[in-house]
């Protein structure tokens, strides 16, 4: 079949309009809305909404890459029924991001396993649908830049693309004691948050035992004072999702052996 110059021409206009979705669905689309017997301008409505949802979807995507979650996790895959301890509403509430246009932060805390930075990163991944840019880190790596950054004099660089998210997940404070220098740097990251950017922080630790953490009482009080002006807390105490699930298969695994089976039998 040989293609017509208006044909050619329009798909040369719309790679040059960046128009990938239009140029895609045109024929198809034209095909659909003959049978439909659709005017012209609803052939267009849907062509421009087609492309409108790519491009959409095309970005949420680059904003969940440039997050750089270690594992991308959702809601749905979460069961509240496991971790009854947890505000469900409250967090469904967070889903909707508002909080994120409010610069307020979140604080997950619990044991480990409970699911806190499955939480968060749901949270985040949310975020990142509803638009915001997100960067994920673990705290010790996140000091672990900032030391490098500033070695290489890049420290300020660095902080400014962090001041352009307005979302930043810091997760497991707590795990490493952070050196003077370390917990300075991570001082200013939160100072520079303040009322800027929503900070997602999850820690095992309770408030009483930050001061471990950040060496010293002074700045603990300065960095807990901002992080915790505008705040919403979610606890998570019950047991770790992980040990139950092990233990679940170990049992699964017991019952189900004929060993197992035979000694039940004997
Ligand atoms: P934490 O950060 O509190 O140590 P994680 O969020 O890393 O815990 O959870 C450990 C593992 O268990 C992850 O794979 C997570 O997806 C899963 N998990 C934890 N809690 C739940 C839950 N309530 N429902 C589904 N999966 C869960
Ligand atoms: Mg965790």
């Amino acid at each position: 079949m040989t293609t017509s110059k208006p044909t050619v021409l329009l798909e040369h206009y719309l790679k040059q309009l960046k128009l990938p979705s239009v140029l895609r669905e045109y024929a198809p689309m034209a095909a659909v809305c003959t049978k439909d017997r659709a005017d012209y301008p609803t052939y267009l409505l849907r062509l421009a909404e087609r492309e409108l949802l790519d491009r959409e979807r095309r970005a949420a995507e680059r904003r969940v890459k440039a997050a750089r979650f270690p594992v991308v996790k959702t809601l749905d895959s979460f069961d509240f029924q496991a971790q009854p301890s947890i505000n469900q509403e409250l967090v469904r509430e967070l889903m909707s991001g508002e909080y994120i246009d409010r610069h307020e932060n979140v604080l997950l805390i619990g044991n480990s396993g409970t699911g806190k930075t499955h939480l968060a990163t749901a949270l985040a991944f949310a975020a990142c649908q509803l638009g915001r840019n997100v960067r994920f880190f673990t705290v010790t790596g996140l000091v672990t830049q900032l030391l490098e950054r500033r070695e290489d004099r890049q420290l300020e660089r660095f902080l400014k693309q962090l001041e352009r998210c307005h979302l930043v997940v810091l997760d497991e404070l707590g795990y490493v004691p952070c050196s003077k220098a370390a917990a300075e740097l991570f001082f200013d990251v939160i100072s520079r948050a303040y009322e800027r950017t929503s900070l997602l922080v999850t820690t095992n630790l309770p408030f009483e035992q930050w001061t471990e953490v950040m060496g010293s009482e002074r700045l603990t009080g300065a960095l807990l004072d901002r992080l915790t002006h505008h705040i919403h807390i979610l606890e998570a105490n019950g047991d770790s999702y992980r040990l139950k699930q092990s233990k679940g298969r170990q049992r699964r695994r017991t019952s189900s052996s004929p060993e197992y089976n035979s000694i039940q039998e004997d």
